[in-house]
């Protein structure tokens, strides 16, 4: 590394992390060395996780290990945890007892999963299956299994009060109920959506165009049962109990939990808000610190109405990576290299998957009021989907064009 070079090091190594660093060699070539410090070994195409618990993708299939790519554009992987941030001294520090000097620090750390105000919904307990990790896909596909296995079920798919990622639980259903119509066992079965959201396709931002109608007739006609203002109070093997005292039965649980910000964050003293996610400015910069960036899902952002049970603002794959891509433009033009870039007001593209068709949704911005709000459904959007993973996993191995066809 020459000593003229500009020190970025990136916390992350998935959808925010990898686009920043490829942006930054883009904008800034050899004028800026980057270390990108990743817990996880390979980036993991999310969005096709609910395959993988459904058994229709073996989940090999949707992972990059970063070394290589990432190596190849010059930029140097860090396989390990950054434990400590020191914001005055501006280093990192991993596990692996590594510090690595910054002259800007990008955050793309997501979130952790907070379980806790929900008693025994923590997957850990074994009660409840989520699909946040590879390793939560492949028990959840056998607890499915047996699931689907039963002369007769009854499954609840939700999501904890506070979470924001709540669209996975809205394809999960889908899928469920495609897979027993498929079997031709249906009839046998009850399926119920619990959500925190004030009606069904919210998703944390209001809704998008008429997606409510949209989305309870896709309910009605595919007889699936759903409970809104849910405020989840416990769950124990067999049985949720909401904040209404009501009880409902299950033989499969599927949640998505509230998030924190990641413990890295949190232990850095003024750099979070209470729940851990970064405020920023415009720009991406931290309000507290301006030489740290951050992108993705480590960003604070405020619901844009309240919810009589606390829904959060989702930060979808699309979002996370112009977030990262702006980041990093932001950087480059504090170095004098191009404009400064609006990062907080976003396009969000997204196809949620039902099994059998899907829903193409396109806001812009994401939080109304909208400028684009477009709504489609149809098996093409299904198809896209898959295409879209395997473009998306050859884009992080080579670097390719973004494209935002398929999210
Ligand atoms: C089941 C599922 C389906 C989804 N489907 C869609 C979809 O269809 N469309 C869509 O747009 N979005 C979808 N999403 C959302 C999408 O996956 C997220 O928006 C995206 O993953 C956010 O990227 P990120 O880089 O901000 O954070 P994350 O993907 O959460 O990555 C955070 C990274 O930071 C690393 N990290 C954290 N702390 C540290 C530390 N201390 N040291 C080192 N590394 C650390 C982690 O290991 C990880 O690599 C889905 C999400 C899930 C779970």
């Amino acid at each position: 590394m020459s000593s003229a070079q500009h020190r970025v090091v990136i916390v992350g190594g998935s959808f925010a992390g990898v686009n920043a660093a490829y942006q930054l060699k883009r904008k800034l070539g050899d004028r800026v060395s980057v270390d990108v410090i990743s817990a996880d070994e390979a980036f993991i195409f999310m969005p096709s996780i609910p395959w993988v618990m459904m058994g229709w993708r073996e989940p090999g299939r949707l992972s990059v290990p970063l070394a290589r790519p990432l190596g190849a554009k010059g930029i140097n992987f860090v396989h390990d945890r950054a434990t400590a941030i020191d914001s005055a001294a501006h280093t990192v520090t991993t596990a692996g007892g590594r510090t690595l000097p910054y002259d800007n620090l990008v955050l793309a750390t997501g979130a952790d999963l907070d379980w806790s105000n929900v008693p025994g919904s923590d997957p850990a307990e074994g009660t409840v299956h989520t699909c946040f990790t590879i390793e939560q896909a492949v028990t959840a596909r056998a607890a499915i299994r047996r699931f689907l296995a039963l002369p007769r079920g009854r499954a609840i798919v939700g999501a904890n009060p506070g979470a924001s990622c709540i669209g996975p639980a809205y394809e999960l259903i889908m899928m469920l109920e495609t897979e027993l119509r498929r079997q031709k066992r249906r009839h046998l079965f009850d399926l119920h959506l619990v959500t925190p959201e004030p009606f069904i396709g919210h998703f944390g931002v209001n809704g998008i165009g008429d997606v409510q109608n949209m989305m309870e007739s896709e309910f009605r006609s595919r007889h699936l049962g759903w409970t809104v203002d849910a405020a989840l109070k416990g769950v124990e093997p067999g049985k949720a109990t909401l904040g209404d005292g009501s009880e409902m039965e299950f033989d499969l649980a599927l949640l998505i939990p509230a998030f924190f910000g990641a413990q890295v964050v949190r232990d850095t003293e003024s750099l979070g808000n209470p729940r851990g996610f970064i405020p920023t400015d415009q720009h991406l910069r931290s309000t507290a610190f301006p030489e740290i960036y951050a992108a993705g899902v480590s960003v604070a952002m405020a619901p844009p109405v309240p919810t009589p049970v606390p829904v959060g603002v989702p930060k979808t794959g699309h979002m996370s990576e112009e977030m990262a891509v702006r980041a990093a433009t932001n950087i480059a033009a504090d170095l004098g290299e191009g404009e400064h870039v609006d990062g907080l007001t976003l396009p969000a593209t997204c196809i949620a998957d039902a099994g059998d068709t899907a829903f193409y949704i396109k806001a812009d911005p994401f939080l109304p009021p909208r400028n684009v709000a477009v709504l489609r459904k149809g098996k093409w959007a299904h198809y896209m989907k898959g295409a879209f993973e395997r473009y998306y996993l050859e884009k992080i191995k080579r670097d390719l064009p973004s494209s935002h066809f398929g999210w």
